[in-house]
């Protein structure tokens, strides 16, 4: 974590259940760049998850408040005594705000407003949209701070430092405890999602009893025998992913891959300080769909780097035909402030980035509709995002919340409710959505 990160300190009063409601809003802190910090005096803000249940518990949850604006003097608050705000405002007029019990949204809602997390699209790990009404049955698992890469356009390393990895007893306990809370989707987030473990140099931990290397290939087999879906993001190639790819054949977790690739130029990919060996990766892509036909590859590309020339674009376009990925966001690049890239030679003019990346999204708009279309016919099970009162909408493997496509299944339905999985069968696509009926 590094100085500039927005830094929340967090209090946790009562019984198990409120514990759960902490993980939750202390996972989505991190993975939306918050830094946790054990000390008042270091943090911006404070959030004291309160008990309320016997009197006791309320005196202890009334100190605690008081003890947080004592010594930081920002605080919010959440949990059981929430639901009781004005004995909390009588004896504390100055908290900046109360939500009730298991109201982390509106917890996170708060902290927004309180201590906005900064927005960058080189640098975010969560969609730009945000993440405030994220639903109870998907959370993102942040395995991992910081980055040891040195990406020319990217701050990162220099705002949140090297890679930092949580011990795997650690990120395995709080994904039992998301579960249990009745979290049915993972999505697991990290500047560098591959290189899990490696600052540790895999050191082994405890989870259940059992010692595990802290690794991404162990992580993913445990995280694969909990009752919910695993999807991993932001998994940069390395040799190693190739082991992954088994555990997604044989279902343990999604097949599903979220590889940022930024460009398949080699120049254009050394000047970025990204690996170059475009030909490789098109190598292992075939060989990942030939291991698992499932798969589905989403990647990231910046257009307009500078000194990419039309052959570098060019590059692109072909690369994108021949990797035929299922689903790609691309930017134009811009400059952000302190990145080495701003230095160097050769900008591409603003109105021809943009019209780099117009051309960029013609091109795949029309694979990735290719690709839905050799979905038609697949049965497969989709978890619901939301009961609508003409239709369902969900999600399949292939399909990360608020990036990707949805799947749509028509009609009213009774007797189903967001979180549940239901088996279908694909019987349409359109741009960005697939349709589907559900098997009996
Ligand atoms: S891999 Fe590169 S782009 Fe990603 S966080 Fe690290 S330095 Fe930034």
């Amino acid at each position: 974590m590094s100085d500039a990160a927005p830094k929340v300190g967090f209090v946790s009063l009562g019984c198990p259940k409120n514990l759960v409601d902490s993980e939750r809003i202390l996972t989505q802190l991190r993975a939306e760049g918050y830094g946790i910090v054990p000390r008042y005096e270091e943090a911006d803000l404070v959030i004291v998850n309160t008990c309320g249940f016997i009197d006791a518990a309320v005196e202890e949850s009334l100190e605690a408040i008081g003890e947080a604006l004592d010594a930081n003097g920002r605080v919010l608050v959440t949990g059981c005594l929430g639901e009781r705000a004005a004995t909390i405002r009588e004896r504390h007029p100055q908290v900046l705000a109360i939500t009730g019990a298991h109201a982390y949204e509106a917890v996170m809602e708060e902290v927004h407003r309180h201590l906005p997390a900064p927005h960058d699209p080189f640098l975010d790990l969560l969609p730009p949209q945000g993440v405030k009404l994220t639903p109870r049955h998907y959370a993102y698992l942040k395995i991992s701070e910081g980055c040891n890469h040195r990406c020319t356009f990217c701050i990162i390393p220099q705002l949140r430092g090297d890679l930092a990895s949580r011990p795997i007893g650690e990120v395995l306990d709080e994904a039992q405890r998301l579960v249990e809370s009745g979290v049915r989707e993972l999505l697991v987030v990290s500047q560098d999602t591959s290189a899990y473990g490696v600052d540790r140099r895999y050191r082994a931990d405890i989870h259940g009893g059992r010692v595990l290397e802290t690794r991404l290939t162990t992580l993913a087999r445990e995280l694969g025998q909990l009752p919910a879906w695993t999807r991993l993001h932001y998994v940069y190639p390395y040799p190693h992913v190739d082991e992954l790819i088994p555990l997604m054949a044989e279902g343990a977790i999604l097949p599903y891959l979220d590889i940022p690739l930024q460009h398949a130029s080699e120049s254009v990919l050394r000047a970025m300080k990204r690996p170059a060996a475009s030909e490789k990766v098109l190598a292992r892509i075939r060989r990942w769909r030939e291991q698992c036909p499932e798969l589905t590859l989403r990647s990231t590309f910046i257009v307009g780097f500078p000194g990419e020339t039309e052959d570098d674009f060019d590059r692109l376009l072909d690369f994108l035909q021949e990797a035929q990925l299922d689903r790609v966001g691309a930017f134009a690049y811009s400059p952000v402030e302190g990145a080495a890239a701003n230095a160097l030679p050769d900008p591409v003019p603003e109105p021809v980035r943009q019209e780099r990346l117009a051309r960029l999204m013609e091109v795949q708009s029309q694979i990735s509709r290719d690709r839905l279309a050799t979905q038609v016919g697949r049965r497969m099970p989709v978890l619901i995002d939301e009961v609508q009162p003409d239709r369902l909408l969900a999600r399949g493997p292939g399909d990360a919340p608020e990036v990707d496509g949805l799947v749509i299944v028509e009609g009213a339905w009774e007797g189903v409710e967001a979180g549940d999985f239901i088996e279908v069968e694909v019987t349409g696509y359109d741009d960005h959505d697939l349709y589907a009926e559900p098997l009996a």
